[in-house]
């Protein structure tokens, strides 16, 4: 029997049920990491142009100034997280660990680093085209990993009418609990951010999903919402990738996006909560995406944390707030432990999509042995977008990367699930990023 009474039975097919290992951080309160001397912004923190810095070298600038303008509508803002000096704009190095143009500011150690923002105007009076704008002028993205910029979404074509918002709170990763803690934490905040988007869009109905491992989550959020609301939490069973946009659109309204489809289309429109706190920070308080919300954790951790992190803060310091890494640690993972990426150096900063540090021990780290494929079928069991994985870790190593294309290498969005199953230690999803990676080199050479 279920806590929360019915259910929602619907769901999304395959998938899979790694362990969820949140239980050392999921209670924990969000602390607020200490300020530190030097911060790394890297520009490119989204999908889309990189925006254009307007600081020079050399120019004092307060926490939550605008530094970098969006280059494009594809692009967004980026600010100061502290108050201090412009010292250097050159490539540093990013999570990825490509060295990549990034600001570096040095912090004012005499400064309150308190936030002196401009007031906003009334929501109220908007149009979507100033909503986005915005948006985008606060640099949101969104937060649920794949770092849209978030006012792209709510830029609609002539005609669209949006039936569904969906806020996004089914944190379907192991380990990540910073959007369970933002549903905890600020469930005002979370529905704000819903009543401007719901109120704007002209949305019919909202509908909130959470994974049932969030009891509390979905407790607070739906004593806050009360009766008179067209606002529903649906709780969801557990299953990655529970929270990945067509799974849970299917999971919630039992509706399939066809492939190359966007949901907008459909008349729905997805954020995450994290995203929808941000939108409410910048309406109420003037507070443009400066810090994130990062939850470090994993056997390699001291003491695991749900953190509140200021932009370009380094990794280093990140780790070293919780204790440092234990000895035997082998491996430092930027996002979750599925879809994230291992960190190349420590010295990275924490960036606008850094949803979760993670340290594993050799143990947890070391690759199985690799055997030849045994036709087993257990990959495209596992494959949430009924892909192939097998014949594409396949076509992959044989470096047949169009015909990759024709066996719809671009709808898979490298969930790992196909890995995580497979008997034989074959790492598919790591070899379809690598597909993917060389395609992108070959169409940007032309
Ligand atoms: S092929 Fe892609 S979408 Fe399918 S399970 Fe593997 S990583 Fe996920
Ligand atoms: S799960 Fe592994 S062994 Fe089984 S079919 Fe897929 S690639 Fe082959």
């Amino acid at each position: 029997m279920f806590p929360f009474g019915s259910l929602l039975e619907r769901g999304f097919a395959h998938g899979i049920h790694p362990p969820e290992v949140k239980e050392r951080t999921a209670a924990l309160p969000t602390q607020r990491m200490p300020f530190m001397d030097r911060y790394v912004l890297p520009l490119n923190q989204s999908l889309g142009a990189p925006p254009r810095p307007v600081v020079a070298v050399g120019e004092r600038v307060h926490r939550g100034q605008l530094i970098a303008e969006p280059a494009a509508f594809f692009s967004t803002s980026l600010h100061s997280p502290i108050t201090g000096w412009v010292r250097a704009i050159g490539n540093r190095r990013s999570p990825s660990g490509d060295f990549e143009q990034a600001i570096e500011i040095e912090a004012d150690p005499f400064a309150t680093q308190r936030l002196d923002p401009a007031p906003r105007p009334d929501w109220h009076r908007l149009s979507l085209d100033e909503l986005s704008a915005e948006v985008q002028r606060a640099g949101i993205v969104g937060l649920g990993g794949a770092a849209l910029p978030a006012h792209v979404k709510y830029s609609l074509r002539e005609g669209v009418k949006v039936k569904y918002l969906i806020a996004n709170g089914a944190e379907c990763e192991p380990f990540l609990t910073n959007d369970h803690r933002v549903m905890v934490e600020q469930p005002d905040a979370v529905l704000k951010g819903i009543e401007i988007l719901h109120t704007l869009l002209g949305v019919e109905e909202t509908i909130i999903g959470i994974e049932l491992n969030k009891p509390d989550a979905v407790a607070i959020l739906r004593e806050r919402i009360g009766r008179d609301r067209p606002i529903r939490v649906v709780p969801l069973r557990v299953k990655y990738p529970q929270g990945d946009s067509k799974m849970l659109i299917k999971s919630l309204l039992g509706i399939e996006v066809p492939k190359g489809v966007r949901s907008v289309e459909l008349g729905i429109v997805m954020n995450n909560v994290g995203t929808l706190a941000a939108i409410a920070d910048w309406f109420d308080h003037g507070m443009p995406y400066i810090d994130r919300r990062v939850t470090v954790s994993g056997p390699g951790v001291t003491y695991p944390a749900n953190l509140v992190v200021p932009l370009g803060t380094p990794v280093r310091e990140v780790l070293r707030f919780c204790g440092g890494l234990k000895a035997d640690t082998k491996e430092v993972i930027m996002g979750g432990p599925m879809m994230g990426t291992p960190i190349a150096s420590l010295d990275a900063p924490i960036v606008k999509i850094s949803a979760g540090v993670l340290a594993f021990t050799a143990k947890e780290a070391a690759r199985p042995a690799e055997y030849p494929c045994i036709r087993c079928g257990r990959c495209v069991e596992a494959c949430p977008y009924f892909l192939n994985p097998s014949k594409l870790a396949r076509l992959a190593k044989a470096r047949l990367y169009d015909e990759m294309k024709g066996a719809d290498l671009m709808e898979c969005v490298e969930c790992g699930s196909c890995t995580y199953s497979c008997p034989s230690g074959i790492p598919i999803v790591q070899l379809i990023r690598s597909a993917k990676s060389s395609l992108w080199h070959r169409k940007a050479k032309g």
